[in-house]
């Protein structure tokens, strides 16, 4: 049983409806109007899910974790307590969050005392508006994506990244900068595709007066 949410057929969306596909389990009372969520996905209690979001297929949101409007989840995203996604960020397919630098086994007995509460190990991240999460890309805890920064397929992100930076690889390492559109920037700091111009100062990219 759904609680909180109508189970619909995905093809009657209406703005104001949330569409939960047959297979998929949402606890959450907190989903927005308009959101679908696909098949074999699982939004457990306490989790937030804004308005227009795609959650897809087998995507895990847990209790306490924050999407915001017109959020792309792509297919088998995981999503923990602690990482909180701004409004229109896209997250490609198999990306992976994480809430904790240094995870033992709960059952561990020298790790007793570690779990008790929160603050010893929950780390939050955060994932500003507009940004872009390649497919299969690993974010390590505590970090900030920056506004439409751009993080490659397979990256491994353990920094924080800034505003409209393109990132790749592992240890994920900055390569160019992304326009609001989603092109990487020329030499010149301009959008060969929609020609914005940026301006780099002190290492942070605005856009050009
Ligand atoms: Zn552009």
């Amino acid at each position: 049983m759904q609680t909180g949410v109508k189970t619909v057929q995905v093809r009657d969306v209406a703005e104001s409806t949330v569409c939960v596909h047959p297979t998929a389990v949402c606890e959450s009372q907190n989903v927005g109007g308009g959101t679908r969520i696909w098949a074999f996905a699982h939004v457990l209690d306490g989790a937030v899910i804004g308005q227009r979001c795609n959650i897809g297929d087998h995507v895990y949101v847990e209790g306490g974790a924050r999407i915001g409007d017109r959020v792309t989840v792509k297919n088998r995203v995981m999503v923990w307590e602690g990482v909180t996604i701004e409004d229109a960020v896209f997250i490609g397919p198999g990306v992976i969050f994480t809430n904790d630098r240094y995870p033992r086994s709960r059952g561990l007995p020298e790790a007793v005392g570690r779990y008790g509460h929160k603050g010893t190990w929950l780390v939050t991240t955060m994932v500003r508006y507009g940004a872009s999460i390649g497919a299969g890309a690993i974010i390590l805890a505590g970090l900030t994506i920056g506004r439409y920064a751009s993080i490659g397929a397979g990256a491994v992100v353990t920094r924080d990244v800034p505003d409209h930076r393109v990132v790749v690889g592992n240890p994920a390492r900055g390569s160019c900068w992304a326009c609001i559109c989603g092109v990487p920037l020329d030499d010149n700091l301009c959008c060969p595709r929609c020609k914005r111009r940026f301006r780099l100062r002190a290492d942070t990219l605005a856009a050009a007066e």
